[in-house]
């Protein structure tokens, strides 16, 4: 056996508390349910989570590798505007929120790895905090908020039980949209929520789907796409809004061909006119983000490839990037009405 593989410490072998979820009570019961999860894991008290994340020279593949997992308090700002290089679906009021810090999966192009200095994982306890905030901005406007970003919620579901939640409070709150991104296969949908939604048009499940080719090579511990497919289709069957979303879409060799294969199967196999609707989009990221990501994974391709810069956002040359998302669109539009097909870039 490789001697790295015999220093790495298993994941989630040691949790980081801080002192102040300790302190509350609804916090550290929350915080005791996370860590049953782990009975054998070394438990460290904690002043405040960026004194682990945020620490100097960590490395964030090998971290990864063998994830500690911090449990938090998240302050300042709770609810941020919709970043650029995300697509708003067409929602004037375009939020975004983090109630984890980093990923249970390991896709290789990730933004993550280039924006954290940590590949530890943290979860934020004080959702109630979130959801006031939430609250405020729907006293002034309609809200559509991604609640899956710097993350996959759904990947953690079976320990934080936070999409539940989120479920739950979007239902009761009218204004309120919300999108929950995942790569996860077999969703057990059932166990999400124990009546059915008032407002099931509120809560978007947002599949990213790429092809076996690009699962295989680039998207770590995600869902096969069969295993994808299989969670759209129980969606759909429990009355959910889903949004497909191909985005990004990953140059490999022969793309158009992996591309297609992946096409006809969700075709065949999803009602497209059930689809609420679909993004386009292909892989870019900021200059910064992927200069850190290429010092630490000399060895991957996707992160390696020559990309161009425009204002300091990288993407696939202007021939390259229209070609693959112009067919992806023009292969939609045989199925989907125009007017649901969101592509980057156009809005
Ligand atoms: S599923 Fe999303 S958040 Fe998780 S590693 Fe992949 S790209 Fe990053």
């Amino acid at each position: 056996m490789d001697s790295e593989v015999l220093l790495r410490n298993r994941p989630f072998s040691h949790i980081y508390v801080e002192k102040r979820v300790l302190e509350d009570k609804e916090y550290s019961v929350k915080a005791k349910e996370i860590m049953g999860h782990f009975p054998e894991a070394c438990i460290i008290e904690i002043e405040h989570y960026k004194d682990v994340f945020n620490r100097h020279k960590q490395c964030f593949p090998e971290q990864h590798e063998s994830q500690a997992l911090v449990l938090a308090v998240k302050q300042g700002n709770l609810v941020y505007p919709g970043a650029e290089v995300c697509q708003s679906m067409g929602n004037e009021h375009f939020y975004y929120t983090s109630c984890m810090m980093n990923c249970l999966f390991d896709c290789e192009y990730c933004y993550l790895k280039g924006m954290y200095p940590s590949g530890n994982m943290v979860v934020f306890l004080n959702l109630r905090d979130i959801f006031k905030r939430v609250q405020e901005l729907l006293r002034e406007h309609p809200v559509y908020l991604c609640v899956s970003y710097d993350t996959d919620l759904l990947a953690a579901e079976a320990l934080t039980g936070y999409v539940k939640e989120w479920m739950k409070f979007t239902d009761s709150n009218p204004g309120l949209t919300i999108e929950v991104r995942t790569k996860a296969g077999n969703i057990e949908f059932e166990r999400l929520f124990s009546k059915p939604l008032q407002r099931s048009e509120s809560v978007i499940f947002a599949f990213t789907l790429s092809p076996e080719y690009v699962i295989t090579h680039y998207e770590h511990r995600t869902g096969s796409l069969k295993g994808r497919i299989d969670s759209i289709k129980k969606a759909l069957e429990c009355g959910l809004a889903v949004r497909l979303c191909f985005d990004p879409m990953i140059y490999c060799p022969d793309w158009k061909k992996e591309y297609e294969i992946m096409m006809e199967t969700v075709i065949s196999e999803i009602p497209m006119d059930k689809i609420r609707d679909v993004s386009v989009g292909s892989f870019r990221l900021s200059e910064d983000y992927l200069k850190t990501m290429r010092r630490n994974m000399p060895g991957s391709a996707v992160v390696q490839y020559p990309y161009e810069n425009d204002g300091g956002v990288y993407h696939y040359s202007h021939k390259l990037t229209n070609d693959m998302e112009s067919w992806m669109v023009s292969r939609l539009g045989e199925h989907v009405p125009e007017n649901r097909i969101f592509r980057w870039g156009e809005e």
